[in-house]
C-alpha cells in the first residue's frame, strides 16, 4: 500500500504558480464573502487568506451580517464582477436559510466563479470544454495524473453527489474516459458498487462509512470526508486503519485535503484572470 499525499500535489501547484506569477502585471485579485457567523468558515477563509498572502495577492474578505438582504448580497457581487481589480468571486458556504444559494451563486461572472459552481461552469465542464472547475475534484484529478495512476477504461465509483465534489468529479472522471457510478444516500446496496471499482473515492461526510469489506483488493481510494470519530479525532469517511492493508494507494485523513483545495483556488484565480485577459487582448 502507499499513500497518496495530497501535500505533494499542494507544492507542485505552488511552486508552478509562483514562476508564472512572475510574469503578471499586477497581483491578482480574490474576493471571498461570507454571510454570518459559522466558525468552520472562520478557519476555511483564514487558510485561502494566507495562502493569498503567500502568493501576493489582493485580497477582499466581506464578512456581511447574517440578516442581510438577498438584493443588496447581489449588489455586492455585482460590484466585484465589474472591478477590474478582482478575478474570482467566491460566496463561502453555508449562507443563512434566507437567501437562495444557487441564485447568489449564478449571480457571480462565470469568469470570475473559482469555486466553478455557476450553471454555466458547471454545464461547460459537463461538455468537456475549457472552463472554471471546482478545486476539490480537479485537485483529485491531479492527485491521480501525479501518482501516474491512469482513470481512462478504470471503474470509478462516487460516493457523494455534491455539486461541489461529487458530480464535477463524475463529469471530470468520464471526460477522462472511465466509466463512473456515482452513489449518494438513495443508492441500494452500496456495497455492490463500491467493491467493483478500480478507484474508490467518497465525499459523503458520515466517519468511517466505508469498511474493508467495501473496498475491492488492491482498490485505490480517495477519501475526502473530513469528520471527528468517538473520541473527537478528525477522521475521513473511509475506515482507514482497517481499509489501508487492502488497497495499492490511499489518502489518509487528516492528510492535507484542504489544504490543497487551497492551492487549487489559487490556481483557479489565475485561470480566471488568464481567461478574461484573453478576452480583452
Ligand atoms: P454534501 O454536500 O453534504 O453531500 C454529501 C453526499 O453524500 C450527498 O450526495 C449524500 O447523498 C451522500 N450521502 C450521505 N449519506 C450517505 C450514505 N450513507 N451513503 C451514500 N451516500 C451518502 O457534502 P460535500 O460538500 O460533498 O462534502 C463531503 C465531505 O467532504 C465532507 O466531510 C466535507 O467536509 C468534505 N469536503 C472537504 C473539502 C476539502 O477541501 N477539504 C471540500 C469539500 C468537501 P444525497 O445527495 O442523496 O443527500
Amino acid at each position: 500500500m502507499e499513500l497518496l499525499k495530497w501535500k505533494v500535489i499542494k507544492k507542485e501547484l505552488l511552486k508552478e504558480l509562483k514562476c508564472i506569477l512572475e510574469d503578471v502585471e499586477r497581483p491578482l485579485g480574490l474576493a471571498i464573502i461570507q454571510v454570518g457567523d459559522n466558525e468552520a468558515s472562520d478557519i476555511y477563509i483564514r487558510q485561502k487568506n494566507k495562502m493569498a498572502d503567500e502568493l501576493g495577492f489582493y485580497f477582499r474578505h466581506f464578512k456581511l451580517d447574517e440578516n442581510i438582504k438577498e438584493e443588496d448580497l447581489i449588489k455586492i457581487i455585482d460590484d466585484l464582477n465589474n472591478d477590474d481589480k478582482i478575478d474570482g468571486i467566491l460566496v463561502q458556504m453555508p449562507i443563512p436559510k434566507h437567501l437562495d444559494p444557487k441564485r447568489i451563486q449564478n449571480c457571480i461572472s462565470h469568469y470570475k466563479d473559482v469555486d466553478g459552481l455557476t450553471d454555466f461552469n458547471a454545464g461547460c465542464l459537463m461538455h468537456n470544454e475549457d472552463c472554471l472547475i471546482p478545486c476539490t475534484p480537479e485537485g483529485i484529478m491531479d492527485l491521480l495524473e501525479y501518482y501516474d495512476i491512469p482513470v481512462e477504461g478504470k471503474n470509478v465509483t462516487i460516493v457523494g453527489r455534491s455539486d461541489l465534489v461529487g458530480k464535477p468529479l463524475a463529469s471530470l472522471m468520464t471526460n477522462n474516459n472511465a466509466t463512473v457510478t456515482l452513489c449518494h444516500s438513495k443508492t441500494k446496496n452500496l456495497k455492490l458498487f463500491t467493491t467493483n471499482a478500480d478507484i474508490l473515492v467518497v465525499a459523503v461526510g458520515k466517519a468511517k462509512l466505508i469498511k474493508e469489506d467495501f473496498v475491492k483488493d488492491g482498490a485505490v481510494v480517495i477519501d475526502v470526508g473530513i469528520n471527528r470519530d468517538e473520541n473527537g479525532k478528525i477522521c475521513g469517511d473511509v475506515d482507514f486503519e482497517n481499509v489501508k492493508e487492502k488497497v495499492s494507494y490511499i489518502t489518509p485523513v487528516p492528510g492535507g485535503v484542504g489544504q490543497m483545495t487551497v492551492a487549487e483556488l489559487a490556481r483557479n484565480t489565475f485561470k480566471a484572470y488568464y481567461l478574461r485577459k484573453s478576452l480583452n487582448d
